[in-house]
Formats: C-alpha cells, sequence, structure tokens
C-alpha cells in the first residue's frame, strides 16, 4: 500500500489545481493564480528549456518586453530585472542573450511565492471526480483540475530519412551539440535552430555542412509584423478559432513557417549548403534541426484511457475558449494549442494572454 506520507493532496488536501509545467506559461499562469490567493501546486523542472536546452551563447529570438514571465503587475519583467541588478534597462524591443535571459531567470526562481516540486507526472489519471498525479518519485498528488503546461520536451520531430546516420542529435540537445569538437557534421533545418547549431559547430572546430531544403526567411520578431498589428494578434487570440479555415491556414504559412532572426544571414553566407540529403555515411553526427511536432500520443505521462477519451482535433485534444478539453477539469496551454490560439502560442507572448484569463476560470 502507499505509505500515507507520499499521498499528498488526498482527501481534505485535494490540490484544487495542479499545474504540470515550470516553464514561462506555468509559471506565469502560477503567478496571477499567487496575486489572486489561490491555491495550486505546480511541478516541473524550472524553467528546463531555457536553463539546459537552449544555445549558451545565442540571443533570443523574441524582444525583451515578449520575452518575460508573465505577472500581473510585471514585477518579473526583464527591465525590473536590470534595474534591481543595478544594470542599464536597454529598450522593450532590445532582443537579449541567452546567459543574461538565464541569469533573469534565475532572479525570477529565487523570487517567486511559491515552492515548484522540481520533478515529472509520470503517469495522470482520471478517478471519479478528480485526477490522480503519480510523479517520478512516486508520490501521488489528488488534484480537482489539472493544467497541462508541458512545452515542447515531448514533442522533438527527427524525420525517419535520418535513420541510417550514425548519430542524430535533435537541436534540443544543446549540451551535446555544444560538446562536439573537430567532428564531421551535417546539419539539417531552415531555422533558427539550425542557424544557431551551424554556428556552435562552427566555433568548435568541427567540419559542418547544412541541409536546408527551403530558404531560409529572416525576421526581427516570430510574429514579423508591424508593432500594432503583433499586439493586435496577440489580444485577439481567443478570436482565432473562428476565423475561415483558409485565412487560418494562410496565418500559418506566413507565421509558421521557420525562419532565423536577421544576425544569421551574414553568418550563414558562406556555409556549405545542400538541398537535397548528401551521404550521411559521410558525418560522425547529423543534428536534426527539425522542430517539434505536437502530438497527443506522445504525452505518455497521460494514462491510456484518458488520452483515448479526449475528443481531437488533427493529433491534438480539442480545447475550448477557456482552454479546457472535452475532459472536464482538464486543461492544455502553451505551444500545443497553436492551432487553437495562433502563433502567439508558440511563444512566450503568448502566456501574457492565457495566464490572466484561465487564472480568473481556475478560480470560479
Ligand atoms: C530552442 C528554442 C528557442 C526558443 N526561443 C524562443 C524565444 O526566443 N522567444 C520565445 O518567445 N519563444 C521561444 N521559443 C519557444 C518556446 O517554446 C516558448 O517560448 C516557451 O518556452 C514555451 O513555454 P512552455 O512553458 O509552454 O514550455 P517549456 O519552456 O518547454 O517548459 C515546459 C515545462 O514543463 C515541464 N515538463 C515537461 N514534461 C513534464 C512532465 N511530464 N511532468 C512535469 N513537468 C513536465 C518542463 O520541466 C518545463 O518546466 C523557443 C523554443 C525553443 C525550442
Amino acid at each position: 500500500m502507499e505509505p500515507m506520507a507520499e499521498k499528498l493532496g488526498v482527501g481534505d488536501n485535494m490540490i484544487p489545481v495542479l499545474i504540470v509545467g515550470a516553464g514561462p506559461y506555468g509559471l506565469s499562469l502560477a503567478n496571477y493564480m499567487s496575486e489572486l490567493g489561490l491555491d495550486f501546486k505546480i511541478i516541473g523542472k524550472p524553467m528546463e528549456l531555457w536553463r539546459n536546452h537552449t544555445f549558451t551563447d545565442a540571443s533570443l529570438r523574441s524582444e525583451m518586453a515578449t520575452s518575460e514571465i508573465a505577472h500581473p503587475h510585471r514585477t518579473y519583467s526583464i527591465q525590473n530585472f536590470r534595474a534591481k541588478n543595478g544594470l542599464p534597462i536597454g529598450i522593450s524591443s532590445e532582443r537579449i542573450g541567452v546567459k543574461e535571459y538565464r541569469q533573469y531567470v534565475e532572479w525570477v526562481l529565487a523570487q517567486v511565492p511559491y515552492d515548484i516540486q522540481p520533478e515529472y507526472l509520470a503517469n495522470l489519471s482520471k478517478k471519479k471526480s478528480y485526477f490522480q498525479a503519480e510523479l517520478e518519485s512516486g508520490a501521488v498528488l489528488e488534484a480537482k483540475q489539472v493544467v497541462i503546461a508541458t512545452g515542447v520536451a515531448h514533442h522533438l520531430n527527427v524525420p525517419t530519412e535520418f535513420s541510417e546516420a550514425s548519430d542524430v542529435i535533435h537541436s534540443y540537445y544543446t549540451q551535446e551539440i555544444e560538446a562536439l569538437q573537430g567532428k564531421r557534421v551535417l546539419v539539417v533545418g531552415a531555422g533558427q535552430s539550425a542557424a544557431e547549431a551551424m554556428e556552435v559547430c562552427r566555433k568548435n572546430d568541427n567540419q559542418v555542412h547544412w541541409y536546408a531544403r527551403k530558404e531560409p526567411r529572416f525576421y526581427s520578431e516570430p510574429l514579423d509584423l508591424p508593432k500594432w498589428i503583433f499586439n493586435l494578434v496577440v489580444k485577439s487570440a481567443g478570436l482565432f478559432r473562428r476565423l475561415p479555415h483558409r485565412l487560418v491556414q494562410y496565418l500559418f504559412s506566413i507565421f509558421s513557417a521557420t525562419t532565423m532572426t536577421p544576425d544569421h544571414k551574414i553568418k550563414l553566407a558562406d556555409v556549405d549548403r545542400f538541398s537535397s540529403l548528401p551521404d550521411l555515411n559521410n558525418y560522425d553526427h547529423v543534428i536534426s534541426a527539425t522542430g517539434y511536432n505536437y502530438t497527443l500520443n506522445h504525452m505518455s505521462f497521460l494514462a491510456e484511457d484518458l488520452r483515448n477519451s479526449l475528443e481531437m482535433r488533427a493529433a491534438m485534444p480539442r480545447i475550448d475558449k477557456n482552454f479546457m478539453s472535452s475532459m472536464r477539469d482538464l486543461y492544455f496551454i502553451g505551444p500545443s494549442t497553436e492551432m487553437f490560439f495562433g502563433p502567439p502560442m508558440k511563444f512566450m507572448i503568448g502566456s501574457q494572454y492565457v495566464a490572466p484569463r484561465l487564472s480568473k476560470l481556475l478560480a470560479r
């Protein structure tokens, strides 16, 4: 039998809201809930993507103002972080380096007024009127409502055409890529991660080639739009689901096409680039900078019968305008909801739309 001490949240201690994921979306929601005085628990490895899976010498793709961890009073703005640490506050449209962003993340994590349980959910199942969450440590939690904010980690896309390669590394594993020295490397992809991997590999004296089927598009913000249209797109995310299908397709084609920031234009000008797949036997490593493929079945931490009972749209659970799936009290937020709330959800800016709204709904 489960030791009682490990069964947190049972009975009277039932957790009202369990937030699964401590990235920008989970933390932003937690900040809003905390300000409203609501009871919740948040689990996940805090800012895991940003601490461990971004290239150390890269810069963020988004501007400073659209990269902050949301808070009702903008307590955790990057400019606040700079001011509190005696740094020049700069301008909000600046793009900052990953090193500084990591310092900012540590600053935020040291201040948040709630605990984050730094571990993964292993299995979530639905009981009659609540959810049971088994964590990797074996601890069991019981929660009335659950918000899934697990981000990118479960959805790495590696095309099968690279199965012949001796070693394939997805660009998510930045630390492995940073460790490659003097190797023969093929980087695959036409987006920012490919550009950053190319740069790291060149710096580390690898012999590196680039395979990209399409031309990269260069942009200055994740959504390359005049500021007022950009803000409108974010504020109207709730209307996205009502747009005609053809318009949605068009918006995806302009917003979601993998593109890269202009600083890579010069850096990539003289690299050996192929538009058809070269012989993989000529490489020690293939870096698959081929993005993310959001599919419910990759979320194996959700019990199979729970997954099977959800109404789907394409490969992900259908969610309503309140972020709720067809299963009452089970919510999804973050990049996997792009098809319902539009391209801002792929970026941190989307959390500034989600957190204020969902926190109020969960308070009811
Ligand atoms: C390399 C890279 C660079 C990017 N650069 C930018 C940028 O410059 N600007 C921008 O706006 N966006 C950028 N993005 C997009 C990025 O996905 C979002 O900005 C943002 O990180 C998404 O936040 P999230 O909270 O949904 O997910 P994530 O940041 O992926 O965080 C997910 C959280 O869930 C936790 N988790 C995962 N699985 C489990 C589990 N089973 N149980 C419990 N917890 C779990 C993780 O530990 C983590 O805490 C980038 C993405 C990548 C991959």
